[in-house]
């Protein structure tokens, strides 16, 4: 499959048309933004490691039943994907008080919440992702109540899954965030990405950061943390092919 024109170019990623069109590619940067844009560099390597890790476990994702835009990893930075419209929401999971959470609600990070949160935000760059509510993503057209149940319930599903495999690399799952398409047919299924960009990974022995917060909070050792993630992905013999 080959990249017919380039139809989008996001901060993270590329995104390509391709000569099927129920079909894109995406290809991972190795730029870095935080804080809606005002912070920005360069994490190198990154977009190799974030395209093959968001593969490694969106196929897990799929073995265990849930449908995710994963079609075939092209190379290092490629991945061919099935084309949605996206659910303009940024949905969060989180296990344990992190970042925005700690902020908004004034508590220090590292609170182990008795029972998963599921929160969304309005993908909407120029107003900074805003919280809303399902009411509120009701009254904007942003999807309907069935979508929404159906968001959470596959958020759900996919924090239980993704806790599991991560604790047996040794790793916590603390929050991440998740993007939802809709196929031509109507039904909701996973897009965008899953990767120490897109989630809080702390070593369960040591609490050391294995995520995007080392570049956010200046905490240094940001490439070794991107390859040390990625390397206990490996290691665990859930993520083989
Ligand atoms: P951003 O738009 O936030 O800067 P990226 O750099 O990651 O983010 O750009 C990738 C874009 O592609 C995002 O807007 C994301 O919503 C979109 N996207 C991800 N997966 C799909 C898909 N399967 N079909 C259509 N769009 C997608
Ligand atoms: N997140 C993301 N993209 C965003 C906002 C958040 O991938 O635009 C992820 C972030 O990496 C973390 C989780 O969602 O794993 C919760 O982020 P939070 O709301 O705490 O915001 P942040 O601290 O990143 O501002």
């Amino acid at each position: 499959m080959e990249k017919a024109r380039l139809i989008y170019e996001g901060k993270a990623k590329k995104v390509f048309a391709t000569g099927d069109e129920t079909l894109l590619i995406v290809s991972y940067k190795d730029d870095a933004t935080a804080f809606n844009g005002q912070k920005r560099g360069t994490i190198a390597g990154k977009g190799v490691i974030n395209n093959r890790m968001s593969n490694a476990l969106m196929r897990l994702l799929e073995k265990k039943g849930v449908p995710t835009h994963f079609v075939k990893e092209l190379n290092d930075r490629e991945t061919l994907v099935k084309k949605v419209a996206i659910v303009p929401l940024e949905v969060i999971v989180r296990n344990i008080s992190a970042g925005s959470f700690s902020v908004r609600y004034g508590v220090e990070e590292g609170i182990v919440f008795s029972a998963p949160t599921v929160e969304f935000s309005y993908k909407n760059d120029a107003l900074g992702d805003p919280l809303l509510n399902e009411d509120h993503a009701l009254a904007l057209g942003l999807a309907d109540r069935k979508e929404l149940e159906e968001i959470r319930t596959y958020a759900l599903t996919i924090d239980r899954i993704l806790q599991g495999f991560w604790l047996s690399c040794g790793v916590t799952l603390v929050d991440f965030k998740l993007e939802f398409g809709r196929l031509p047919d109507g039904s909701i299924i996973l897009a965008d990405e899953i990767s120490p960009d897109t989630c809080r990974l702390w070593d369960s022995a040591t609490g050391k950061k294995l995520d995007k917060d080392r570049f956010r909070r200046d905490l240094g050792g940001v490439e070794d943390a991107y390859r040390e993630i990625m390397e206990r992905l490996e290691q665990n013999p859930e993520a083989a092919e």
